[in-house]
């Protein structure tokens, strides 16, 4: 049940080691080999469990390379700056040895350094909804119908900050054959129902 049990490509394993990770999480070991199967997943999980880890270490499996003019390919939705700025700083340490692109668009941050990170075709966008929302309004050409991997990271969190109205356009807006991913401390009902709605045949993790 080690990393090197999942055949991950060579860049990622080597990532994983650089980070100084010998064994996988109890989260890790439950959910990364639904996840590299394809399952969407939810996962009833906290912060320090090495939840980042489980959803994007099989993300850049997957991903691998950067892919010109693919549209954005996996998208991780976070309740807060401070969270996606952690996950980003993830993404770059496990994503070091691949090529791909990753932005962030988070509040707090202009509208227009973000315009032109989105100009420089990101395969991974981490976002908290409302400024990914502001995004989605003001470019016409941008479309999230390309994203093959979602993530709602502390979903409890996203809905408890009262952004369920954002997480439903946003599913809205998602192509059909993509693998969505729900990670939570808590199940309340509301995000149940989001699950029931947006996730497909998810197998649940639990500790
Ligand atoms: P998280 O629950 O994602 O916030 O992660 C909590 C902490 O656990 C972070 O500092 C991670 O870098 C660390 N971590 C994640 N996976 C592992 C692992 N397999 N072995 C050791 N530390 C890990």
């Amino acid at each position: 049940g080690g990393f090197e049990s999942l055949n991950l490509n060579p860049n990622v394993f080597k990532a994983i080691k650089r980070k100084g990770y010998k064994v996988p999480t109890p989260i890790q070991r439950k959910t990364m080999p639904l996840i590299l199967s394809g399952h969407d997943v939810v996962a009833m999980a906290r912060t320090g469990s090495g939840k980042t880890a489980a959803f994007l270490v099989p993300m850049l499996h997957r991903l691998n390379q950067h892919v010109p003019q693919s549209g954005v390919r996996a998208l991780i939705l976070s309740p807060t700056r401070d969270l996606a700025l952690q996950t980003l700083k993830f993404t770059k340490e496990l994503g070091h040895f691949t090529d791909l692109r990753v932005s962030l668009l988070v509040g707090g941050d202009s509208m227009e350094s973000q315009f032109e990170e989105l100009a420089q075709s990101p395969d991974i966008i981490i976002a908290t909804p409302g400024r990914l929302m502001h995004h989605l309004s003001e470019v016409d050409d941008m479309s999230l119908r390309t994203v093959e991997y979602v993530v709602f990271d502390e979903a409890d969190c996203l809905f408890g900050m009262g952004f369920a109205e954002q997480l439903h356009q946003i599913l809205s807006q998602l192509g059909e054959n993509r693998q969505t991913l729900l990670f939570s401390a808590t199940m309340p009902s509301a995000l149940a129902e989001f699950a029931k709605a947006g996730l497909r045949d998810p197998q649940l993790v639990r500790l």
